[in-house]
């Protein structure tokens, strides 16, 4: 498979933030987010076997712990991840694998925990989620929206509505999105909706989800790659 980098830090934006967790970033997307952060994986990457790669997960953290499985588009090299994922488990590892959702994850094994980034209008690739993959969600899951706008925000909160989200799986997640140049400062004025907005807006409306911030970005420098 194509891999662009695999190394340790936090996982920064899900119920699991926070905690130490192996990042196998893989090559390749089919969708153009307006506000991507991960455009250097749109092309290139080393090719890597499984057990290459395996080798660096258990490398950097032996005992076990957090992998988290993510792009890019990783569903766009389903042949070798889906056994990768299935080994990566086997071995004892909690696996996260971060997708869009406009692939299909029936392969996906059901110990997997799958992040599913459900895009809104304002991202640029509203309507791409595969609405075949709702069947497929399992209560340890968890569905994201990145939200850039008010608009966005109403797209999220009738979709967790009107799909029971909240009663399908863990965590419904409601984030505020980044500028994709931002740097500098390690503040909130590089989000697109301020999170004290988007926090009021959910609280008036009484939305079964969790806000989201993306931890790292707030930790490290914004724009800090491989971290
Ligand atoms: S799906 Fe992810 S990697 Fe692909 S363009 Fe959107 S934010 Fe970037």
């Amino acid at each position: 498979m194509h891999i662009i980098e695999i190394y340790k830090s936090l996982q920064g934006e899900s119920s699991y933030a926070g905690l130490p967790c192996v990042f196998v970033r893989l090559a390749g997307c089919n969708l153009r987010c307006d506000w991507c952060d991960s455009e250097y994986t749109f092309s290139g990457g080393t090719r890597m076997t499984d057990e290459e790669v395996e080798c660096e997960v258990h490398r950097l953290s032996p005992q076990g712990g957090l992998v988290e499985i993510t792009g890019g588009e990783p569903m766009l090299q389903e042949r070798e991840v889906v056994p990768l994922m299935q080994s990566l488990f086997a071995s004892g590892y909690t696996v996260l694998l971060e997708t869009s959702g406009e692939r299909p994850l029936a392969t996906v094994p059901p110990e997997v925990i799958k992040i599913v980034d459900v895009k809104c209008p304002d991202s640029g690739e509203g309507d791409t989620f595969a609405m075949d993959n709702l069947q497929g969600l399992r209560p340890h899951d968890e569905v994201k929206f990145v939200i850039a706008s008010r608009r966005d925000y109403i797209f999220a909160r009738d979709f967790t509505r009107s799909h029971g989200l909240a009663a399908k799986v863990a965590s419904v997640i409601f984030s505020p999105a980044f500028r994709k140049d931002a740097s500098g400062g390690r503040d909130v004025s590089h989000c697109l909706v301020d999170p004290r907005v988007l926090a009021e807006w959910m609280l008036a409306d009484e939305v079964n989800a969790r806000l989201g911030l993306q931890i790292h970005k707030f930790i490290w420098e914004p724009s800090m790659k491989g971290v």
